[in-house]
């Protein structure tokens, strides 16, 4: 028991009914005083934990309330001053405010004006010379008046003025002149809460605290403290001999109640610790754990989560690490990215978003979003559901899908609507413009908060308050009109320093408190983590705004920090010295977070001198000493904390032996085994994309489905990918962040660009005349502009000056389109555009629904569809199937290869049916196929492709329904040209293209013949 706490426990027996006040800072303390004093089996009565603002409150109160004067919220503070400093007059010189909207600025400004207030500085009292800077000094002094004129124009008292006004009016002090008072030693009030507890009435009690030897009381305890009667140590236990820290001493005792260890990672140390717990055997309230950080302590809290351990945790947990909080930053970032449709379905998978929306879960949500096709924007989820939800409905009213398949996609279609309707309302809570006034952004944020976010737990529900209530706070500057960055910035920072769930240490529950806090609850075994350099005590770094300098002129009474950095260095070492029962002190050897080793603070240094004084203790001896780093997988299965980590702990000394029976323990691991091992071999098997069952279902000879030229393209490209698409019908999910400089992606631009090409040549047509630039070149800017905008009603682009780029690129392109034409026109003359077979014709008098079949003889038949961009007639009476390439003059293969194995088709297929469209009006139709590149990046080149080549398309298409008849659907070995954009790259595995050339080129594996000879068709 501390020297304190004995002695309270010394006045609660030789002054039984007397009235004894214990002043602490905070009712938590209060408690656990009160608690420990219980358990301690001493009785008491009267004894009243109270705090100086629970003193000064019924002194000041009734003379405020008479003057019409109320409470001023505490929190307002840093959205106060914000304003105050922005409202300041122009002929006030200017310092901090260019910062002004800065969140951590208005925290700092707010942080050092309640210092002043609290020190009793007032605006007229900042002396001039304790500024180096005069301007520093008159904003800094306009600011402080500023405050004062605000609270009196509004009739408010903060905490200065309460406490200002008790003094007036000690007569009504509720400690009475017969009453004891104490404060527990050590706390360093405010110089104003101070000159309060000095004139209390009653008597004061001399609190007693132990002396610490080699340790100097820091300059503003002895104005600000309570005095004390030292009390010299007098340790039992090497846990006790702590008290000698700063001046090791004494012989040490025979006992295990001091230990240490290192460990390989915070994540190790807390499992390590929660692994001692469980060793001891004892209860959880006999634990405490203490951090040097407030935010370690969260770490602690989820560790316990995860092994389902009841904690209480001193600090509290930040707000950003329950749903309520992760959800709203989560929205912050997807409106500041732009509304894209990847974030918000990563939001949606994450589960930290509701959906009050019967009959669709988060999940079902997050793929309806994926095959929408959303892209980002306000616009893009209206349109991309909407096209969605009708495509659905006509699903599910075709006559020709199955009773089963109607179902399904009516009840999708449900879904969509649903999700169109959730998604209509989350966007109604971003305002429209940016900038907007603040009080729509707040307005935004609380209802998402209250509506959007999912409350799983009481403290989900303590989260939702607590962040609604911060936001409250921000009502101050509600008309102030910020764009959405600001807006974002100042929500997010009303995040710092906020924290849920704090509590004291409570019966049945493992306690985890800050360092400068241990010891209070009275447990018997403390572990203290995290006693890395650098880490455990305040760096030496000034204020932001006050100067030591100029915080030492002002008032000796304020902080300096060297005085932060003494006085934490004081509270923590007589907060270890005090410990008493087990101790033990760890901390990690890697950051894992910034990836750096990181080193034992010397308080584990001094500890181990205090531990062992007769040995010469260096960092070296100090290393050896903590041993081999733990690490989260326990030494022993028997002290493991969870299944994972007995299983980690056996294999870790077991050898290749074991692995059968960790196989059988989990089949799913020993069949990826297998499937790894298959895939590491030069032998094609069905880890690697053989699947001979779906031949028959895929080769278009025997399935009689029609195929497009560009998916036996893709299918010669990778044919895994091919299964993954046209066989499992898989979608690729696309998560990519919109790219903040590229408004148009090339596939979308392509599409524009055809589009255009065919609008303007079909007007042409349609008027019999020839281009001409001169005549035809504003409507087709007209119809280029006209395409952009709507484009850009369903994706907006990420910046107005992206746009006016892309647009003008565009243009260009266009003008460029119609003045190769006009030279082209003496010797082509197009018969039609965006030729369908097999699909919509678009009025094109070539085209037709139905597909056209293919025949080349020798069972080589089958149905093909497509759309031929673009059909010529020549001067020669030839004609010539051109395929527009809107991107770089490229072709897989290269811009020389024919048939690239397979990868340039749509010239040879283009030519074959065109053949059988103009057959009707030319049944000696001559055909060639050709590539066109008419933009400024395909610098007009052209690729005819003889009709010769149609004989060896035989062969190719051969060879490519072959590998389908076969089923063996292997991946590309061509990594460096089939991967790059590819989408479904986390379906592969590693090293996949690798692996596929070693099966490619293993001449017995049969399936892959077809693909061998595939690749020598070039
Ligand atoms: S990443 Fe490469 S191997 Fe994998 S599917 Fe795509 S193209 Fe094929």
């Amino acid at each position: 028991m501390s020297p304190f706490l004995a002695q309270l426990a010394e006045l609660c027996r030789t002054e039984r009914t007397r009235a004894k006040w214990v002043i602490v800072p905070t009712h938590t303390l209060g408690h656990t005083l009160g608690e420990r004093l219980a358990l301690a089996e001493t009785g008491w009565a009267n004894l009243r934990f109270t705090t100086p603002l629970d003193l000064a409150l019924p002194m000041a109160a009734p003379f405020l309330v008479e003057r019409g004067v109320d409470p001023a919220p505490d929190g307002i503070g840093p959205a106060l001053i914000m304003r105050l400093l922005l409202e300041l007059p122009a002929t006030v010189p200017t310092y901090f405010r260019a910062l002004a909207e800065q969140p951590q600025m208005a925290e700092a400004l707010w942080a050092t004006l309640a210092e002043l207030r609290m020190a009793g500085i007032t605006a007229t009292a900042l002396p001039r010379g304790a500024f180096a800077s005069a301007s520093k000094h008159a904003e800094l002094r306009a600011l402080l008046a500023s405050y004062e004129e605000h609270l009196a124009a509004r009739g408010l008292a903060d905490r200065a003025l309460v406490y200002r006004e008790a003094r007036l009016h000690p007569d009504l002090c509720p400690i009475q002149p017969a009453d004891l008072h104490i404060e527990p030693p050590t706390i360093i009030w405010s110089p104003l809460e101070r000159r309060l507890l000095d004139a209390l009435p009653g008597t004061r009690v001399v609190p007693r605290a132990l002396a610490l030897p080699g340790l100097d009381v820091p300059r503003r305890m002895t104005s600000l403290a309570a005095q004390v009667g030292g009390v010299a140590p007098a340790p039992t236990s090497n846990a006790e001999r702590l008290a000698f820290l700063m001046s090791p001493q004494g012989a040490p005792t025979s006992d295990d109640t001091l230990t240490m260890f290192g460990a390989g990672g915070r994540e190790a140390e807390i499992e390590e610790v929660f692994r001692r717990i469980a060793r001891t055997g004892g209860r959880l309230d006999e634990v405490e754990i203490a951090c040097p950080m407030a935010d370690q302590a969260a770490l602690v809290w989820e560790k316990a989560q995860r092994h389902e351990w009841p904690v209480t945790i001193g600090p509290g947990i930040p707000v950003a690490l329950t749903r309520p909080g992760r959800a709203l930053l989560a929205f912050g970032e997807w409106v500041a990215g732009g509304l894209a449709a990847s974030r918000l379905r990563r939001m949606l998978q994450s589960g930290d978003l509701r959906l009050d929306a019967e009959g669709l879960t988060a999940g079902q949500a997050a793929r309806l979003l994926a095959r929408a096709q959303a892209t980002w924007g306000r616009q893009t989820y209206a349109a991309a559901l909407g096209r969605l939800l009708e495509s659905l409905q006509t699903r599910a009213a075709d006559p020709e899908q199955s009773d089963d398949a109607r179902a399904r996609h009516a009840e999708r279609a449900a879904q969509a609507e649903r999700l169109k309707q959730w998604a209509t309302e989350l966007l109604a809570l971003v305002p429209e413009q940016s900038p907007a006034p603040l009080w729509q952004w707040l307005d935004g944020a609380v209802a998402f908060v209250k509506t959007f976010a999912r409350k799983a737990s009481e403290l989900d529900g303590e989260a939702t308050v607590a962040l609604t209530e911060a936001l409250a706070d921000l009502r101050a500057l509600g008309d102030l009109v910020r764009p959405a960055s600001d807006a974002l910035a100042l929500i997010r920072g009303r995040f710092d320093g906020l924290t849920v769930g704090g509590d004291r240490a409570r019966p049945g529950h493992l306690h985890v408190t800050t360092l400068a806090d241990a010891g209070h609850a009275g447990r018997t075994r403390t572990f203290v983590i995290a006693l890395e350099e650098g880490g455990v005590f305040p760096a030496l770094v000034e204020d932001p705004v006050l100067l030591d300098a100029e915080r030492k002129a002002i008032d000796p009474a304020l902080r300096t920090s060297e005085d932060r950095a003494g006085e934490a260095l004081y509270r923590i070492v007589s907060r270890l010295g005090g410990l008493g029962g087990h101790v033990c002190l760890s901390c990690s050897g890697r950051d894992l977070r910034q990836a750096r080793a990181t080193f034992p603070s010397w308080v584990l240094l001094q500890a181990a001198r205090v531990a062992k004084p007769a040995d010469l203790w260096t960092y070296d001896r100090l290393m050896e000493e903590l041993g081999e780093p733990v690490s989260a997988v326990p030494a022993e299965p028997g002290q493991a904390l969870s299944d994972a980590g007995w299983w980690l702990a056996g294999l870790r000394r077991a050898d290749a032996s074991a692995l059968p029976a960790v196989r059988e323990g989990f089949p799913a691991l020993a069949q990826g085994a297998a499937a790894e091992a298959a895939r590491d071999s030069d032998e094609f098997t069905v880890y690697d994309g053989l699947v001979p069952e779906a031949g028959p279902h895929l080769d278009p000879r025997v399935s009689g489905a029609a195929v497009s030229p560009t998916s036996l393209e893709e299918l010669a490209k990778c044919p895994f990918r091919y299964f993954l698409q046209r066989g499992l019908g898989l979608d690729p999910v696309d998560d990519t962040e919109p790219n903040p400089d590229v408004w148009l992606d090339p596939m979308t631009r392509g599409t524009i660009l055809h589009d255009l090409f065919a609008a303007i040549m079909r007007e042409i047509r349609d008027l019999k005349e020839t281009p001409d630039p001169a005549r035809h070149g504003a409507r087709l800017r007209e119809l280029g502009l006209t395409a952009l905008a709507r484009h850009r009603a369903l994706v907006p682009p990420p910046s107005d000056g992206v746009y006016e780029r892309e647009e003008r690129e565009l243009l260009s392109d266009l003008a460029l389109f119609l003045k190769f034409e006009a030279e082209d026109s003496v010797r082509r003359r197009p018969l039609g555009f965006e030729v369908a077979f097999g699909g919509a014709t678009e009025g094109e008098a070539l085209g037709r629904r139905e597909p056209v079949t293919i025949d080349l003889g020798a069972g080589l038949r089958f149905e093909l569809r497509g759309r031929i961009d673009r059909l010529d007639r020549l001067a020669d009476g030839t004609y010539e199937a051109v395929d527009y390439k809107t991107g770089g003059a490229f072709l897989p293969g290269g811009l020389d290869a024919v048939f690239a194995g397979g990868r340039q088709l749509q010239h040879a297929l283009y030519a074959l049916a065109a053949v059988e469209l103009l057959r009707e009006t030319d049944v000696q139709a001559r055909v060639v196929g050709s590539y066109y590149f008419p933009t400024t990046r395909g610098r007009r080149e052209r690729q005819v492709r003889p009709a010769s080549t149609q004989a060896q398309a035989t062969v190719v298409l051969r060879d490519l329904f072959d590998l389908l008849a076969a089923g063996a659907f292997v991946h590309t070995p061509n990594q460096d040209e089939d991967c790059r954009f590819c989408e479904f790259d986390r379906a592969c595995g590693p090293r996949a293209a690798e692996r596929a050339r070693a099966k490619i080129e293993r001449g017995d594996n049969d399936p892959l013949e077809a693909y061998r000879r595939l690749s020598a068709h070039e």
